[in-house]
């Protein structure tokens, strides 16, 4: 039985009520489970000790044996309070530095004993020192560690302060294998264990905890996320299907008028990766069932194009649709964008925005009702209350990330039928993260641009470059081209970047003078009637430079805009960037992207912008981005709350891993879609806890 693995922690001997509290505050874990779940995220080599003369300041992690010579209290509760405890060994001495938990340490530390010292060395004030090491006393008694491996786990200064440092975390883990891991039950069935060569569970806990080699711990590693990744994907993927096998969705058998005319009006071929994806969502829409379907494209690839064809549909078989854009200025341009072609074809479709005005307001609140309206375009403002559809049919949300789940929830929530949904991102997913966060979706993806366009040519440039940059501008605004500069608006200093936005924009105005040059500007902080109206001017080709803050990086369209020229470039992340010069290279002419840098860059600023200036692919830069940064910080993900408590598996190393735990949840579906085989019981029940566990975000409907 495995039942101990619910217990409440405090009843784990060495535990108890109050630190029970702190290890759920500090560290999520509540029950025995958790902790046994509880992994290292690095190894000890504690058969090797350093000397303090081989310390440098790029030295990783270390471990040092010395004696503690004094104790010093320096600064004060208003300055950089801190303790210093140097450290001595023969070959010298280094500083120890605490800023937290100093109260603990005066009384732990005795000057004259032996530690044991685990930190990464760096410099302060000219000298080398450890800041925040862990610090262990030399004893007699043999470690209760196996081998010469010990892991580090996860934790925090309140933990070590009381009484819950690493060594201690150890130990009650420690305990838990000892006392109960041989009552423990395989998770997997057999059958997997057996085909995938997979580690037993039993073996794989008491290697990842206390590795008895590296090649033990290797296999333990790969069990565990096997394990987890195989849970993740067999729980999306049997979600999927069950969405599946329910019917009910709506059919949309017609293709009419509405549809065939547009599709006439169209001012060019749809490329080939349009008619694919348009092709996919007509089967969804005849299938009878709901379609969730996500639809990624790099920008300016044709995605709008294609969810407005999707909505003729729906209003040739009666149906409304509602096309979401997460700001004004877009919900605009799609819009207007569409009404060429729309032209005679009978349509009724409005805009709804805030600033759409009160009588007009009323008026589409009435259409919308009545199913006089067909299809609504919009900002937030169609999740209001007000807008009640006659008869949802469609509903497209473009730019996902910028809507939370519950806004999405919110716009048919108060229907009877559950409209189909198409979801559009130009953020390019890596696989993945897709499988993961997507997992649940069907996915199409738009992998080619409308022809004749040309890549855009990307160049890093700094200060000394400036001048030559704007008689560059200059020749392109005298060539009839359209400028875009953009300044970075970062909400923590926005005050400040409005400063830079308003010094760079008198800066271009008297580098672009009028009446010569027309200077437009676009930030968060106008009224909305001077934004659309700068916006329009620029639109309209009346203007030759749109100076604005990052407002403008989703969806506008100009395509005789030639130059995007970002100032502070190492103040964006890397999709952002991608995002900016998309705007460009929409026309058939040659466009250019200028990274505008400050001269000292971090590592990492330079390598996005390297990468920037060396590829145009956005599924490049974001499988890059992941490689990089690691999935919590992918953008889009961390604000739509995106993101799955992975215990072990690390989305940017493990994509293989991923893929054939997928590859067998498929295959075991497949043969068994209720999971209700005896063998699968199991699964089933693992499946189910998991569901509860997480707040299952992939969920669009
Ligand atoms: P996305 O939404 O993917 O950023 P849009 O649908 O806004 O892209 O299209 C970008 C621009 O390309 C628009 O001006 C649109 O009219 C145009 N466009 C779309 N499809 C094609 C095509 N097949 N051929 C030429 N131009 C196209
Ligand atoms: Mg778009």
């Amino acid at each position: 039985m495995s039942d101990f693995l619910d217990n409440d922690i405090k009843f784990l001997p060495g535990v108890g009520p109050k630190r029970a509290e702190l290890l759920a505050r500090e560290l999520n874990i509540k029950t025995f489970n958790d902790l046994l779940y509880l992994f290292p995220f690095r190894y000890l080599d504690r058969s090797k000790i350093y000397t303090i003369s081989e310390l440098e300041s790029t030295s990783s992690y270390i471990q040092l044996r010395g004696k503690i010579t004094h104790i010093t209290l320096l600064g004060d509760k208003n300055s950089n309070k801190r303790l210093v405890a140097t450290l001595a060994d023969p070959t010298g001495v280094v500083d120890l530095v605490f800023f937290k938990g100093i109260r603990w340490y005066q009384s732990t530390l005795k000057p004259y004993k032996e530690y044991i010292v685990f930190g990464k060395p760096s410099i302060f004030n000219n000298s080398l020192n450890i800041v925040h090491p862990e610090v262990e006393g030399v004893t007699e008694e043999p470690p209760f560690y196996s081998g010469s491996m010990m892991g580090v786990y996860p934790g925090t200064e309140k933990l070590r302060s009381n009484g819950l440092g690493n060594k201690q975390i150890a130990k009650l883990i420690s305990h838990l294998i000892k006392n109960f891991l041989p009552s423990l039950e395989e998770r997997l069935p057999e059958y997997i264990t057996t085909a995938e060569g997979l580690m037993p569970l039993r073996a794989a806990l008491l290697n990842i905890h206390f590795p008895t080699g590296l090649k033990e711990l290797a296999a333990a590693q790969y069990r565990l996320k096997f394990e987890e990744l195989f849970l993740l994907q067999l729980s999306l993927l049997s979600q999927k299907n069950k969405r599946k096998s329910l019917s009910g969705g709506l059919k949309f058998n017609k293709i009419g008028n509405y549809f065939n005319t547009a599709f006439a009006n169209l001012p060019f071929e749809l490329t080939g990766a349009q008619k694919r994806v348009l092709k996919e969502i007509r089967t969804d829409m005849v299938s009878g069932r709901q379609m969730n379907r996500l639809l990624q494209g790099d920008v300016g690839s044709g995605k709008t194009m294609v969810a407005v064809l999707a909505a003729l549909i729906a209003a040739d078989n009666g149906y409304q649709s509602c096309i979401m854009a997460p700001t004004e200025v877009l919900a605009n341009q799609h819009f207007n964008g569409i009404q060429k072609i729309l032209k005679g074809t009978g349509i009724e479709s409005r805009l709804l925005t805030g600033s759409t005005k009160t009588r007009e307001r009323r008026e589409i609140y009435e259409g919308i009702s009545t199913g006089k309206i067909d299809i609504l375009f919009g900002t937030h403002a169609v999740i209001e209350d007000k807008v009640q559809f006659q008869k949802p049919g469609f509903v497209v949300i473009d730019e996902q990330h910028r809507f939370g789940v519950e806004q999405r929830a919110k716009l048919w929530s108060r229907s009877e039928i559950t409209p189909h949904v198409l979801v559009m991102t130009a953020t390019p997913i890596p696989r993945t993260l897709a499988m993961t966060l997507y997992g649940d979706l069907d996915v199409s993806v738009i992998d080619e641009l409308p022809p004749g366009r040309k890549p855009v040519v990307t160049l890093h440039a700094t200060e000394v470059q400036r001048s030559k940059i704007y008689s560059f501008m200059r020749e392109q605004i005298g060539n009839g081209r359209q400028i875009f500069v953009v300044y970075p608006l970062i909400k923590e200093s926005e005050k400040l970047d409005y400063k830079n936005l308003e010094e760079g924009y008198q800066h271009i105005i008297e580098a672009f003078p009028a009446p010569q040059y027309v200077t437009a500007v676009v930030h968060g902080q106008q009224k909305n009637e001077d934004k659309a109206y700068d916006m329009k001017l620029f639109a309209d080709g009346k203007a030759n430079i749109l100076v604005s803050t990052s407002v403008i990086e989703v969806g506008v369209d100009v395509p005789n805009a030639s130059v995007m020229l970002i100032e502070s470039a190492e103040r964006f992340g890397l999709s952002q960037l991608h995002q900016l010069r998309g705007r460009v290279g929409r026309g058939s002419e040659k466009s250019y992207c200028i990274l505008m840098t400050g001269y000292k860059l971090s590592k990492e600023s330079k390598q996005r912008i390297e990468l920037m200036c060396s590829t145009n692919d956005g599924f490049e830069l974001a499988e890059a981005d992941l490689r990089m940064r690691g999935p919590g910080d992918i953008e889009g993900t961390k604000q739509s709350g995106l993101i799955f408590d992975l215990k072990i598996s690390n989305l940017s190393t493990d994509g293989q891993i991923m893929e054939k735990s997928r590859q067998l949840a498929e295959r075991i579906l497949a043969s068994d879609p209720a999971l209700q085989n005896a063998e699968n019981n199991r699964l089933k029940d693992l499946i189910n806890k998991l569901r509860n566990e997480y707040r299952d975000y992939s969920q669009i409907s």
